[in-house]
């Protein structure tokens, strides 16, 4: 039989999409799996409250703080984080199931739960999504406007001192054209399944 790199190796690759509020990495993701349907995106549990056309189950699993605590104690999140004022979490079962079975697991989480999952899987693939200026993300920040002019400033603020955090990061993705991200991501991952020392 033909000789192939990690694609016949049993486990896949934990893949974390992150950076700052406002870098489009929603946006990058959703491009991403549209190009290639079998990787797997990892959906997160919220307290936060769907925003309209968010649907139960595809966007988040929304649930109640009372249900999320409940998660926390019987350790069911490979991370979780509070981002402005809510709860996110990564559900520890299904991503686990899924790097098992040999699939490609996505998850685009915040700084603080790629971090965290850095410290627990230093073998996953850390990309950070930066915008291509300072101006570029104050325009996605403000363009989403479900925020007040307070929570604005505090995203904008809080995104700022995040890209500090690029240096703990495998690979930066500048988010200028959406295409051209989508294509080095692309380029990571063949990049990585090629790699020598993974195997
Ligand atoms: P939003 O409320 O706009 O959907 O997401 C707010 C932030 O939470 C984004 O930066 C998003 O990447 C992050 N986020 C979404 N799901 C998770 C998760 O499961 N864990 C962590 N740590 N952050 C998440």
């Amino acid at each position: 039989s033909k000789w192939e790199c990690r694609e016949n190796i049993q486990k896949g690759l934990l893949i974390v999409i992150s950076g700052p509020s406002g870098a489009g990495k929603g946006t990058v993701c959703k491009a991403l799996l549209k190009e290639v349907p079998k990787l797997k995106l990892s959906i997160s549990t919220t307290t936060r409250k769907p925003r309209p056309r968010e649907i139960d189950g595809i966007n988040y699993n929304f649930i109640e703080k009372e249900e999320f605590k409940e998660m926390v104690q019987r350790n069911a999140f490979l991370e979780y984080a509070m981002v402005y004022n809510n709860y996110y979490g990564t559900p520890k079962d299904k991503v686990m199931n899924e790097l098992q079975m040999g699939k490609d697991v996505i998850l685009e989480i915040d700084i603080q739960g790629a971090l965290k999952v850095k410290s627990e899987f230093p073998e996953g693939v850390f990309i950070f999504v930066m915008p291509p200026s300072m101006e570029e993300l104050k325009n996605r920040i403000t363009k989403r406007g479900t925020e007040t002019k307070e929570e604005l400033t505090k995203r904008f603020q809080a995104s700022y001192e995040e890209i500090n955090y690029v240096s703990k990061y495998n690979y930066i993705v500048i988010n200028d054209e959406i295409d051209d991200a989508v294509e080095k991501i692309k380029s990571i991952l063949i990049a990585e399944k090629c790699r020598v020392d993974r195997l």
